[in-house]
């Protein structure tokens, strides 16, 4: 996956030009322009951050302006440095979500500035409640290869258990995606009607890290502020483990393999066997509904036991043929 994102960047930065990259990254321009949602707590400064990257490698975009705007009003705007960001402070005096737009200013670009993109600043108490959703493999039905080149659809069921959360809880979007693909992970949430929540995407260096130290570390920046991490839920293995090692009731999705062969029964049930039973090990969201509003358990052994026993069977199936 990692080589594939990279030769899809390579591709989309080397004169594969803007239509590679359009499809690729979701943007409507030669420039990649994102701005990072966040969370805080009342009455800390937060960073507004927006980066603007161009030209034929996508390069970062220095001594450019950013203006970032609240409820159509100037709020306030910086220059782009080095790396092609542009950072200004925002301090909620309270609890609630703070809406930004940020533009490009068109002094000093060659062409027409990029579409100009919404930030979302949660701010929240330090018990506000919180759940932790992962987004591929886990709300997207596929994978982040499905996401690089083509449309994939959600999760069935998942945008009616997340509304309903959303009703108690604030949804943290956390993915391991770099945040290249800011724009079009949040113009899929918003198209399939997820409940507005900051999505908090990956850096390449965190992408390269591996998923599962970045999601450890995001967590851990979570828990030092906030208290309310309550749920957590994602298909990896070490998502599951980051989750529960940080106190949350942790949902683990798996696929259940379809074949008549042992191993992928007894890989799976390899990988599962190291988790604390406290992880619910799911397939579904309509399972998660249960587990959440009825209080059904879907432990981390009985997936184990009943993985091994159609191992087993197989591997019988097979001797006896
Ligand atoms: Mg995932």
């Amino acid at each position: 996956m990692k080589r594939l994102l990279t030769l899809l960047l390579l591709v989309s930065a080397s004169g594969g030009g803007c239509g590679t990259q359009r499809w690729l990254l979701g943007t409507e321009s030669d420039y990649l322009f994102i701005a990072a949602d966040a969370i805080t707590l009342p009455n800390q400064e937060v960073q507004l951050r927006a980066r603007l990257q161009g030209g034929d490698a996508l390069r970062p975009m220095a001594g450019q302006v950013v203006r970032f705007y609240r409820n159509d009003q100037l709020f306030k705007a910086a220059e782009t440095d080095d790396d092609g960001v542009a950072i200004v402070s925002f301090t909620p005096d309270q609890a609630g979500d703070y809406r930004f737009r940020a533009d490009v200013a068109p002094a000093g670009m060659p062409d027409e500035p990029p579409e100009p993109q919404e930030l979302l600043v949660a701010c929240r108490n330090i018990d506000s409640p919180m759940v932790v959703v992962d987004l591929d493999k886990t709300i997207v039905a596929s994978g982040f290869g499905a996401v690089l080149i083509g449309d994939p659809d959600p999760m069935a069921g998942s945008v009616d258990v997340l509304e309903r959360l959303a009703r108690t809880y604030t949804i943290l979007y956390l993915t391991h995606r770099p945040d290249y693909f800011s724009i079009k992970s949040k113009k899929w949430l918003k198209r399939h009607g997820y409940p507005p929540g900051p999505v908090l995407l990956s850096t390449l260096t965190g992408f390269f890290k591996g998923s599962g130290s970045y999601k450890t570390d995001a967590l851990w920046d979570l828990r030092v502020k906030f208290e309310g991490l309550t749920i957590g839920i994602g298909d990896k293995i070490s998502d599951a483990a980051a989750y529960h090692d940080n106190g949350l009731k942790a949902f683990l999705i798996v696929r259940i393999p379809d074949t008549d062969v042992h191993e992928p029964y007894e890989d799976l049930a390899n990988d599962l066997r190291d988790l604390d039973n406290a992880v619910q090990v799911v397939t579904s969201w309509d399972q998660i509904a249960k587990a959440l509003f009825d209080g059904t358990e879907f432990p981390r052994d009985r997936t184990e036991r009943q993985l091994r026993e159609t191992a087993q069977r197989l591997r019988t199936d097979k001797a006896n043929r």
